[in-house]
């Protein structure tokens, strides 16, 4: 395996160590092949809302698999899990159900060309949308921290289509538009950037973004496959109130199997084969295991929405402590960031003053005690329902005793 991983941070090379070999994952710690228990922050990167290994989802789990593990065909299950989406995010009127992020994303911008017969979109510097090719051009998460934010491999040609734009810059959004008029099939945004680190939308900035994209033309896609189901219910479009064309979910959406899903409105996802001309298929998507798993953490998130009150004071606990030190802390909900600068951090250009040999030499130190933050400047930390307020307080003391190091 290319540096030993299926998926590339997780080689923690821009920290310069060698990963552990998970054994297991119970609530909110990860144990290691070596018989050592880390207290995760990483939360498999977004989906362990509720911790790991959640009785009634494991159990749920065991129980689909009796009745077969894929069919290939349409169950009831299927349309269960969309009705829950569909009832805590009404602009999914219509959706598929496919397996990772990168895939929805990749569809979701095809329902836009298709619908709109346009080709050019529009992305931000910095957001991740998972690893499709027009995806791939100035792109954070692994590829700011393996310093490659545009992959090789990327014809030319689809890297043209894609126009880069500034998080938080709205002129920047407008110049394209203006310069690029009639041709915008969309333009896709983290509304929450949470893959350069934590950066929150300014005051109105996606309202503004809503706006832009009705004035030329284009659809607004908001990627909620980090924010869907963790800043809330609703995701970001519930908390910041903007309604986008089409969203995109991962992650928590599973439960912790592969699972995502797409949609939005019905004009346009009735582009999407067999209905119309715009075509994506899968022959896992829909997997009854994975559907039963994103089921029941659904089920669970609805009846307990409490959960979400309890991760938020988690995390605001955690950026008090993180703001002691000097750091400065970006935080929205259960999402946060502690940057290794002293600069405000607003959008890609402030991110990438962040001093990542610190930022390495703090992942190590809090590694040594026990803490696994995401081995990278540019990811966010995930806070669980099961970080207890006795492990949030041992969290916040190391934080503290980190800041006093010196290091
Ligand atoms: N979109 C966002 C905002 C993400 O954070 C990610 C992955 O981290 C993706 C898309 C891609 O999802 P996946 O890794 O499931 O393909």
């Amino acid at each position: 395996m290319p540096g030993g991983v299926n998926s590339p941070v997780r080689a923690f090379r821009s920290v310069g160590r060698t990963p552990f070999f998970v054994e297991k994952a119970k609530g909110a710690y990860l144990y290691d092949a070596d018989g050592n228990r880390y207290l995760d922050y990483v939360c498999s990167w977004g989906p362990g809302i509720l911790g790991h290994a959640v009785p009634s989802v494991v159990e749920a789990v065991q129980k689909a698999c009796e009745n077969g593990l894929t069919f290939g065909a349409p169950t009831e299950k299927e349309v269960e899990l969309a009705q829950l989406i569909q009832s805590c995010v009404p602009s999914m009127e219509m959706m598929r159900l496919v397996n990772s992020g990168t895939e929805a994303v990749m569809s979701a911008v095809r329902a836009a060309r298709g619908f709109t017969g346009r080709e050019k979109i529009i992305k931000f510097t910095g957001c991740y949308h998972g690893h499709s090719d027009g995806l791939l051009v100035k792109a954070g998460s692994g590829l700011l921290t393996g310093s490659v934010p545009d992959s090789a491999g990327v014809p030319a040609g689809y890297a043209a289509a894609t126009l880069l734009a500034e998080y938080n810059d709205i002129e920047s959004v407008r110049r394209l538009l203006e310069e690029n008029e009639g041709q915008v099939a969309c333009i896709v945004v983290e509304p929450v950037a949470a893959n350069m680190g934590v950066v929150p939308p300014e005051e109105g900035f996606l309202a503004v973004l809503r706006e832009a994209a009705d004035a030329s033309g284009a659809l607004l896609i908001f990627d909620e496959v980090i924010t869907g189901f963790r800043l809330g219910l609703g995701g970001a479009q519930g908390y910041y109130g903007v309604t986008p064309d089409l969203s995109t979910f991962g992650k928590i959406v599973g439960g912790g199997m592969p699972l995502a899903a797409y949609g939005g409105r019905r004009d346009v996802m009735s582009c999407v084969a067999p209905c119309g001309a715009v075509y994506q298929a899968g022959t896992l998507s829909g997997n009854p295991i994975a559907v039963t798993a994103g089921t029941e953490m659904l089920k669970l998130l609805i009846a307990h929405p409490e959960i979400y009150a309890q991760i938020d004071q988690s995390a605001a606990r955690l950026e008090e402590a993180y703001r002691e030190t000097g750091l400065t802390v970006n935080r929205v909900g259960s999402l946060l960031s502690p940057f290794f600068t002293r600069e405000k951090v607003r959008d890609y250009q402030s991110v990438m003053t962040s001093d990542t040999a610190a930022f390495a030499r703090y992942f190590g130190w809090m590694l040594e005690k026990g803490i696994y933050v995401a081995p990278s400047q540019f990811e966010a930390m995930f806070v669980s329902a099961a970080h207890s307020a006795e492990m949030i307080d041992m969290t916040c003391d190391m934080v503290k005793e980190y800041g006093k190091s010196g290091m």
